[in-house]
């Protein structure tokens, strides 16, 4: 990703040297009403104009656009605290940038100041288990320094998705029924809250609390995050089942007996029904030993499929390489188009959500597996993340090239999201945010909200820090 390109540490001093200093602004260039000068000292501000603005501004989608007022470049956490009180004392909205991931542009504003993390992006160890990384940090810089020691942190599948904002959503990926979700993994975090005073949950633990899966831009810009780390599987060995052309009722048959067949689904292994197109594709990967009961799985789902391809256990940085995906923004819409407790949830109008699929070339629906290890009582009990009952999360997704398309894509996107909606679907995953969600706080956050509201109104009373979904003062 661009950011991810132009901004690790090192290219950023050289663009310092580089970059003429008139384009790091004077604060009388940036506000006529400045009550305060910041220091420049630990964080930069750039504004519209400047070639860094633009570099910053964007996201990983394309579709979204917004033009902040003030960039505020920040290189450590009292950078944070000071670009905060700048905010503060001139009144400007704070939204949070780690990875710049968020599928609806969440970590951007308009009008506002944007804080922007790409440079706390380093990871130091505390010992042999245990690491504190910064929120810029991506999660194959993660895993590039970490998998060589033989350990790892259950992380998505994108490359270029900030830590930050993964962890402080949940964070689900291959190796979540194995070892829970990004958040669970979480020991302490650092946060600079809406006045700009330097918190750690060491000191609350409610905080810490908020911070697994209740976090994103809500009531503080968390600046470090210690993990324990997990010994690493060794191998990862993945399955693929295609079956083409399928209609609406093949696709409906291929989906019920896939959620049969993944409720036997042994921890160490992640699934996901994709419908793209005219194909269904279930993929399998496994991390542990070749099992009786991953046979059966594989056995049924080969009863039900065309064409079937498998991979040999690789070791498992080179095969977590292989679900990177890609690396440059892209214009698309991806969200959460509800978390299952099983087929029965979706069974009475999944046929009409797939029948706008197969007639919408560039889009996909896509079931994954929770489940495993993410549920998990002590994990329930010391995280906001409040679906760990529903062992099924689906998304949405639409991509195109060109910019003409958007409108009729979007549009189905929608209509596919009421189809969910209006039978009853009433929880969705926080990290695939959809800006068309109106009760996103129960959708999102269920019983965990009430709670959130009282950690905002300790450590943001004043809701500086906030975006269209972020969770409000009581
Ligand atoms: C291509 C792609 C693949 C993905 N794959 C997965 C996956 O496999 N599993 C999964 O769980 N998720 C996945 N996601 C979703 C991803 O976890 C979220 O988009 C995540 O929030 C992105 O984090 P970020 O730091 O890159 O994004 P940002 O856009 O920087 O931030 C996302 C949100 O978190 C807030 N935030 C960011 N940093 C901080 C901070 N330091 N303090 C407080 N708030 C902060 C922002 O305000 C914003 O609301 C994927 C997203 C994309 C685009």
């Amino acid at each position: 990703m661009i950011l991810d390109l132009i901004m690790q540490r090192k290219q950023f001093l050289k663009l310092a040297l580089l970059t003429n200093l008139s384009l790091v602004l004077k604060p009388e260039d940036i506000f006529s009403t400045t009550k305060q000068i910041p220091t420049a000292n630990n964080v930069l501000y750039y504004k519209r104009g400047d070639v860094e603005y633009e570099l910053l501004r964007k996201g990983f989608n394309k579709r979204i656009e917004k033009f902040p007022l003030i960039i505020a470049l920040c290189k450590n956490t009292a950078g944070v605290a000071e670009a905060i009180q700048y905010a503060q004392q001139n009144n400007l909205p704070v939204a949070i940038k780690s990875g710049g991931h968020c599928m609806e542009g969440l970590s951007c504003n308009n009008g506002g100041m944007v804080i922007n993390l790409s440079l706390l992006n380093t990871i130091e160890w505390a010992d042999k288990e245990t690491i504190t990384v910064g929120p810029g940090c991506t999660l194959q810089n993660l895993y590039n320094n970490i998998l060589p020691r033989g350990r790892i942190i259950p992380g998505g599948s994108c490359a270029t998705v900030g830590i930050g904002g993964l962890v402080l959503g949940g964070g689900y990926g291959l190796l979540g029924r194995k070892l829970g979700l990004t958040c669970d993994s979480l020991l302490e975090v650092t946060m600079v809250d809406g006045s700009g005073q330097i918190r750690n949950s060491k000191d609350d633990k409610e905080l810490l609390w908020a911070c697994k899966g209740g976090g994103n831009g809500n009531f503080g810009v968390v600046t470090a995050l210690k993990f324990k780390t997990h010994k690493a599987p060794a191998t990862l060995q993945s399955f693929r089942f295609k079956t083409y052309k399928v209609n609406t009722a093949k696709a409906k048959a291929i989906l019920q007996k896939w959620f049969e067949v993944s409720a036997t689904l042994p921890v160490d292994c992640f699934s996901a029904y994709v419908l793209n197109g005219k194909t269904v594709y279930i993929l399998l990967t496994n991390v542990g030993k070749h099992t009786a009961e991953l046979q059966n799985v594989i056995n049924q789902l080969t009863a039900i499929s065309g064409k079937i391809t498998k991979t040999k256990p690789q070791p498992i940085a080179a095969a977590l390489k292989v679900f990177y995906g890609r690396q440059e923004p892209l214009y698309f819409k991806n969200a959460s188009a509800g978390l299952y407790k099983n087929f029965t949830d979706i069974e009475n109008c999944v046929d009409k959500a797939i029948d706008t699929v197969l007639a919408t070339p560039g889009m996909i629906y896509q079931v994954n597996t929770l489940g495993g290890n993410i549920i998990n009582t002590e994990a329930e009990a010391t995280a906001a993340f409040p679906h760990r009952a529903f062992p099924y999360f689906s998304e949405l997704q639409t991509y195109w090239e060109n910019e003409k398309q958007a409108a009729r894509l979007l549009k189905k996107f929608e209509e596919v999201q009421n189809i969910f909606t209006g039978n009853g679907i009433h929880t969705q995953y926080r990290n695939y945010p959809d800006i068309n969600f109106t009760n996103w706080d129960a959708l999102y956050y269920g019983s965990s909200y009430a709670r959130l509201q009282k950690i905002k109104n300790k450590y943001d009373p004043g809701n500086l820090i906030r975006h269209e979904q972020s969770v409000k003062n009581v």
